[in-house]
């Protein structure tokens, strides 16, 4: 696959995360009293979609881009998301009228979440990543539970935790308890950290279990997630039930959906089996995707320092073996539900994505490009989350999914 070229000259970069190749989705606002509602980006622009809606050019359905999300739209299913594709491919590809009329400069506006996250399931699928976090948490003779090589593992996290890049998150409290104390204390967490994850977005409801294709026919797109995480607070509260507070405070998500049909030509397999999966969760074809990932650090007033660089194909489970998984128990999933990759991490020391295993629980501190340490986040950090798919001269991106840390709240049951 190699670059398609776009009337639109900023498109044709092979440095823009959003050439035509692309066409992520997203709800924009311009700051003018004018409502939130849904756009693509296209090189530095976003093509107004209500405006193209209103100009016809996009069919005759009922309106369904003058929304601030994309759940009607994802509700319409596969033949209209391809019907879509198709047209804005032809409105923006070279040669076709040029309409800027259409366009806002993504400089200019403010992003919001693409669509109402009907509920939120995290999951831990990167080997890596729970063979690092089990040996610091139980040892490495207990590293992976029994389970992991034959269960998707996951737990329900919280819709209303989600939020759009740029949205400052809060250090929380919580009970923490040191290791060699009797008794835990309510205070501000200490070991505040990242969670490198891609989240895919489901776009048409269940009723029953469904297979690893059809859970990957259901599903619409991909964003960057980062799932913030109070690694003292996880500690302490994780078991039997597993993690509650500690990934409750806040889940940010990168603002554009990229969608299933821009990443087809970056398909790959999940790696070899050490333990043959039970057939529901067979795969009928590559279902991870080839993405590079980094994760950027930048205390206050600093320059980034890249802490990260990984790749989604590290996962174990696909997001289709996920969402097949979830639905075993006959579990309706909704249209608008996010799952959560679980944690990226590599076989190298620099591939893992969260602090926890960078800084080997705090024994290894990871040293910034300014000469700073870190073990975990302080307040002032900007966490930013990246990917990208490369092509042939191209590459599909995310855009940033980007956050910062604000101070604990001085005492929050003080009034
Ligand atoms: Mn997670």
């Amino acid at each position: 696959m190699s670059l398609m070229k776009s009337w639109m000259e900023s498109a044709n970069s092979p440095d823009t995360d959003f050439p035509l190749n692309n066409l992520p989705y997203g709800v924009f606002s311009t700051g003018d009293g004018s409502m939130p509602r849904c756009g693509v980006a296209i090189g530095d622009q976003i093509l107004d979609l209500c405006a193209a809606e209103g100009d016809g050019l996009l069919g005759d359905a009922a309106p369904v881009f003058d929304v601030p999300y994309w759940n009607d739209f994802m509700e319409l299913g596969p033949e209209a998301w391809g019907e879509l594709r198709a047209t804005l491919t032809a409105l923006l590809s070279d040669g076709a009228d040029a309409r800027p009329d259409l366009l806002v400069a993504q400089a200019e506006v403010q992003m919001h979440l693409p669509f109402n996250v009907a509920e939120y399931t995290d999951f831990y699928a990167s080997k890596h990543h729970a063979t690092n976090v089990g040996t610091m948490f139980r040892g490495p003779e207990n590293a992976l539970p029994p389970n992991w090589l034959s269960i998707p593992i996951g737990y329900n996290g919280r819709a209303s935790s989600v939020v759009v890049s740029g949205t400052d998150v809060r250090r929380p409290w919580g009970q923490l308890k040191a290791p060699d104390a009797d008794l835990p204390v309510f205070a501000p967490c200490k070991r505040f950290d990242l969670e490198l994850e891609m989240g895919a977005i489901v776009g048409q409801p269940s009723d029953g279990p469904v297979s690893v294709q059809q859970a990957d026919d259901m599903i619409f797109g991909y964003v960057l997630l980062n799932d913030w995480s109070a690694r003292d607070i996880q500690a302490w509260e994780y078991q039997p039930l597993g993690p509650f507070q500690a990934k409750a405070a806040a889940t940010t998500i990168s603002p554009w959906i990229v969608t299933k049909a821009a990443l087809e030509p970056f398909r790959c397999d999940t790696p070899e089996r050490e333990r043959p999966l039970l057939d529901y969760l067979a795969e009928p074809g590559p279902m991870l995707y080839d993405i590079d990932l980094e994760v950027g650090l930048a205390p206050e007033g600093q320059i980034e320092t890249t802490i990260s660089r990984t790749n989604y194909r590290e996962m174990y489970y696909s997001s289709a073996q996920q969402l097949a998984h979830h639905t075993t128990s006959g579990c309706p999933m909704r249209v608008g539900d996010l799952l959560g990759s679980g944690t990226i991490s590599g076989p190298e020391k620099h591939q893992r994505g969260a602090l926890l295993e960078l800084s080997w629980g705090g024994k290894e501190p990871v040293t910034l490009d300014s000469g700073e340490t870190r073990s975990f986040l302080e307040d002032g950090d900007r966490l930013t989350l990246r990917g990208a798919a490369r092509g042939d001269g191209y590459r599909v991106g995310f855009g940033a999914c980007t956050g910062r840390v604000l101070p604990a709240l001085e005492d929050p049951f003080q009034p």
